[in-house]
């Protein structure tokens, strides 16, 4: 028997072409490189306040903060945790501990103690900038480390609490110091790290994530530069950033690609319906990135039709599956803005795919779809089983490769071979496919698929179809162990106000929508449905109530 020659790889690309991506350099000077010509214009506008920093005075401030941090002792190399709401400090914090070399691990502020000790302990971290009324959960972190002594915290509040140093601290360089302290740093950029987030832990204990100042200058190129950018941002755009900061998604794709374009980012501290569509409507947002409970609230709250959201010309949806109706039902309401969605994952730098609707030369992408795969990189479909590529429609597991995805996970070098092959393709983790246009559509996590009997039943499939339904706010939808099928599907159900469907009406719509083994099997109603601030639907804590 002679073997059948090994079948090439089916590879897809974006439709357009590869550009110069200059990821030699520092990332914040990738990221300011424009600033000459913008220097006069807003950069950052803080929702709560209206106070606003142009390019000149917040690229100032960020090279002050850099000289402060490194008055500290912060060096090339050294960890600084940033644990704050969206603020105009966390810009400067983070773009200054890039000038010397430094990188952020940033964690969500709401952690506990003991959460965010965790992190400390594993990115090393050696300063911490945090709101005022969070610094009760850092002392005694472990009964060791002492404030002030081996953890130097910043606040950003008055009045600055016992051994913190106000975040004014960081701010007292000179133009002379500045410049020297800037000067003394070794050459950054390439390999070093820039930043350390975590992932969402939507599937088990979050992960700290290396990406380098290359990763991360490749992935803003990928989405914002060449003359046809994938996400065409100009400089008179203003960019909703209401996703935390803390997330990569809102890092990357919000921040530093509105930096690098030259556009303004208007900073919100935290998601409120009422005051996100009253800044909208005052700062006339033009772009605004959201994850899928966002778009529920606008899709579906009524309050949304007494403002002005005309300015809105672009909007983007990530981080978990947004179903083709929801997306529809955005649209009608939406009607002059572009709508698609973007892929992500903290691992991959963490744009996967995006819309080319959002490109300067669009290319329409179907309701439901992420999108093509971003430029300069390579994606393909593999067989579950099989590991072999495959072709369109046939969904598998999504793999990503390229200068974007991360060096690798923190101080796990064995997750990171399990997840970085040898051929430096990166697996998601994520089942999906590639339509006859190139266009991706996510299935659902290989590790969120329930399995009836031998047949794979996606929740996000059933969790689509609840939400379409009028009488249904929100759902989700999860395993329950049986006995003879090994999991059935069963779904958590949030009536819309005032509706009094019952579970035999929800099970009756959803077994006329799908194949028997996809009948969902009961029907719990609930207040509401547990999220990640990264907007995923947090099933391990609905799995729990089901024991
Ligand atoms: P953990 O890996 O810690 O369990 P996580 O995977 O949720 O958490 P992130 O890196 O924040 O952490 O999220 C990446 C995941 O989000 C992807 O693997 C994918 O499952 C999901 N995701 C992102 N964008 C989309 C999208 N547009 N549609 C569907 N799923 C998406
Ligand atoms: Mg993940």
């Amino acid at each position: 028997t002679t073997d059948a020659p090994p079948t090439p790889p089916r590879i897809f690309r974006s439709k357009l072409p590869d550009i110069d991506i200059p990821n030699h350099l520092p990332l914040h000077t990738y990221c300011f490189e424009k600033l000459p010509s913008v220097s006069d214009k807003p950069c950052l506008i803080v929702g709560s306040t209206g106070k606003s920093y142009t390019y000149g005075e917040t690229h100032l401030t960020c090279r002050r903060v850099a000289a402060g941090l490194h008055r500290l002792g912060i060096r090339k190399g050294d960890v600084i945790m940033i644990l704050l709401q969206n603020s105009a400090e966390f810009v400067f914090s983070f773009m200054g501990a890039s000038m010397i070399g430094a990188v952020s691990t940033t964690a969500n502020p709401f952690y506990t103690s003991q959460e965010i000790h965790k992190q400390v302990r594993s990115s090393g971290a050696k300063l911490i900038v945090t709101h005022s009324h969070y610094v009760d959960k850092l002392r005694n972190l472990d009964g060791e480390t002492k404030i002030g002594e081996d953890l130097a915290v910043i606040t950003t509040e008055a009045p600055t609490p016992e051994n913190c140093l106000p975040f004014s601290a960081l701010l007292l360089a000179d133009d002379d110091e500045i410049t020297n302290s800037l000067d003394a740093v070794d050459v950054v950029g390439g390999d070093d790290a820039a930043a350390l987030p975590f992932s969402s832990g939507t599937t088990g204990l979050p992960k700290g994530v290396v990406l380098t100042h290359k990763s991360l200058i490749t992935s803003v190129a990928q989405q914002v530069d060449g003359d046809n950018p994938n996400l065409y941002l100009k400089s008179n755009d203003v960019v909703l950033c209401v996703l935390p900061l803390f997330h990569i998604y809102s890092l990357n794709s919000v921040l530093l690609n509105s930096i690098r374009s030259g556009a303004t980012v208007l900073l919100m501290h935290k998601f409120e319906i009422g005051a996100l569509l009253d800044l909208i409507q005052r700062h006339k947002v033009t772009v605004a990135a959201l994850v899928p409970p966002l778009v529920i609230a606008l899709a579906k709250n009524p309050t949304v039709n007494s403002y002005d959201l005309s300015s809105v010309r672009l909007v983007l949806s990530g981080a978990a599956p947004l179903g083709k109706d929801l997306e529809d039902s955005l649209r009608s309401r939406l009607p002059q803005a572009v709508l698609g969605q973007g892929y992500g994952m903290t691992e991959a730098g963490p744009v996967l795919s995006m819309s080319l609707g959002f490109a300067k030369e669009p290319t329409p992408s179907k309701s439901g779809s992420c999108g093509t795969v971003v430029r300069n990189a390579e994606l393909k479909v593999v067989h579950l089983e099989t590991r072999l590529s495959l072709g369109y429609n046939q969904p598998g597991e999504i793999c990503i490769r390229g200068q974007q995805i991360m060096k690798e996970y923190l101080n796990d070098p064995e997750a990171t071979s399990a997840t970085i092959d040898e051929e430096g393709w990166l697996h998601t983790g994520d089942i999906g496919y590639v339509d006859e246009d190139d266009e991706i559509f996510i299935v659902d996590r290989l590790k969120e698929v329930i399995k009836f009997k031998g047949f794979q039943v996606p929740p996000a499939e059933l969790e689509a179809l609840l939400i379409n339904h009028h009488s249904i706010a929100d759902a989700a939808v999860v395993p329950q162990r049986d006995e003879v099928a090994g999991e059935v599907p069963v779904a958590f159900v949030v009536r819309s106000n005032g509706n009094v469907i019952t579970e035999e009406d929800i099970k009756e719509y959803i077994a006329k929508q799908v194949v028997f083994y996809k009948r969902l099997h009961k029907v719990f109603f609930v207040p509401s449905i547990p999220k990640s601030p990264s907007g995923k639907i947090l099933r391990k804590d609905l799995k729990a109530k089901l024991c």
